[in-house]
């Protein structure tokens, strides 16, 4: 059971999605490359790959795909694609609604919409929750099953429901957030068991006024330095903004060229136990102090035995900067993996294999990544 016990699927079908009926979504040649479909620029090619930009014409390749392997994409922001490529069929969920529910404060979003644009929603109708995370790059859909967050708001903390498309039955349903299990970068939605389970749309209720205050250090430098009004929405917005584009955070999928080739943070942050939380916190190498550092890891994971993964990193002797071929470590945001050129996928695989092995050996903790792997690995390679 993956989602809250005692919890039944609400069975909300969707009579307007007319499911079973043909929507055209556009369907690329075959073998299209999927590179230019992820922020790491890497991915081979993809054996059938739909475009889907209505959620009827998303239902209806999600019919046509039933006896295939299906692989999902937003805008391929947290995801390493295999050289090889994906067999069966690949979805791009490009759907594009977003409404605000009869003048409420509840607003309703497709999956593919992009997630910033759902942001700039809100703040237009002065509508509070979701503005720290202003600019993380990616669809509402993946920001539901990831629980994206930043600057102390998360997903969940908003999310009203989400309706999925089942596979097994070939059905729409709504799932109350309360019936879906959340915890730091975690959705149930990323257990196996929940694999047949597409989002299609999701709705979240936010606030007329603010929710919480902006306490993350680096932030809160940037309101002083450009003296930016954080009583208001837009103030907020905009430190975010700047604050994201300090730490080489902003990707945009229409210019991905303008930007580095990441996929964010690369690793989770892992819990330790107290020992080791005292011992990494030594290799902070700014000027930050250790209560500074311990609010920073709250923020981002909400619990004190989480240490920043930078943090284990540097502890095992990574630096900033460092490169293998065109994969690099950013040299001021270590947990960043940087396709600097032309990196394959498999050795970005390989890199983030070799930090896990030396963590483990090193220090005995396990880091976990963030970013999805889909499609096949070698090991060793
Ligand atoms: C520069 C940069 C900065 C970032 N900063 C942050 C940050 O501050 N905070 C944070 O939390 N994350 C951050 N990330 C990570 C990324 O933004 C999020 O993980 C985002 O949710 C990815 O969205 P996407 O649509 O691109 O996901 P994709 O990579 O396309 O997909 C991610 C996963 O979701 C699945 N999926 C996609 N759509 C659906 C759907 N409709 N139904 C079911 N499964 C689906 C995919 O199969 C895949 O497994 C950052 C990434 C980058 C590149």
């Amino acid at each position: 059971m993956y989602f809250t016990a005692g919890a039944t699927w609400v069975q909300a079908h969707r009579k307007d999605l007319k499911i079973g009926y043909t929507y055209t979504y556009m369907d690329t040649p075959q073998n299209t490359l999927l590179a230019p479909h992820t922020s790491l620029a890497v991915g081979g090619p993809a054996k059938h790959l739909s475009i889907c930009t209505t959620t009827d014409s998303l239902v209806a390749a999600l019919v046509a795909a039933q006896d295939r392997q299906l692989w999902l994409l937003g805008y391929g922001a947290n995801s390493l694609v295999s050289d090889d490529g994906l067999p069966g069929t690949t979805i791009l969920v490009r759907t594009t609604n977003i409404s605000q529910e009869d003048n409420s404060a509840t607003i309703i979003a497709d999956a593919g919409v992009w997630w910033d644009d759902l942001v700039q929603f809100a703040v237009a109708r002065n509508l509070w929750g979701l503005e720290f995370m202003s600019a993380i790059p990616g669809s509402v859909g993946a920001a539901i099953i990831g629980n994206i967050a930043a600057y102390g708001q998360a997903v969940a903390d908003t999310l009203s429901w989400v309706e999925v498309f089942d596979r097994q039955h070939n059905n729409v349903y709504r799932l109350p957030a309360s019936h879906i299990e959340f915890g730091y970068r975690h959705s149930s939605f990323q257990q196996k068991d929940s694999d047949h389970l597409v989002i299609v749309r999701a709705a979240f209720t936010l606030q007329p006024s603010p929710t919480k205050d902006l306490e993350y250090q680096a932030a809160l430098d940037v309101v002083e330095e450009k003296q930016y009004d954080i009583a208001t929405l837009n103030g907020r917005r905009q430190a975010i903004l700047e604050t994201r584009r300090r730490s080489g955070s902003l990707w945009d999928w229409r210019h991905p060229d303008h930007y580095l080739h990441t996929a964010g943070s690369f690793f989770r942050n892992p819990v330790v136990s107290d020992e080791a939380v005292e011992q990494l916190l030594a290799y902070e190498e700014r000027d930050r102090t250790a209560a500074m550092i311990r609010k920073m890891n709250q923020i981002h994971g909400g619990s004190g035995k989480r240490v920043s993964a930078a943090h284990v990193l540097l502890a095992a002797g990574f630096h900033r900067g460092q490169s293998w071929g065109a994969v690099r470590l950013h040299p001021d945001h270590i947990l960043k993996l940087e396709n600097t050129g032309d990196a394959s996928a498999q050795q970005i695989y390989n890199v983030a294999m070799e930090i896990t092995r030396t963590v483990k050996a090193k220090l005995g903790i396990d880091i976990v990544p963030e970013v999805r792997f889909l499609g096949r690995f070698k090991e060793n390679a």
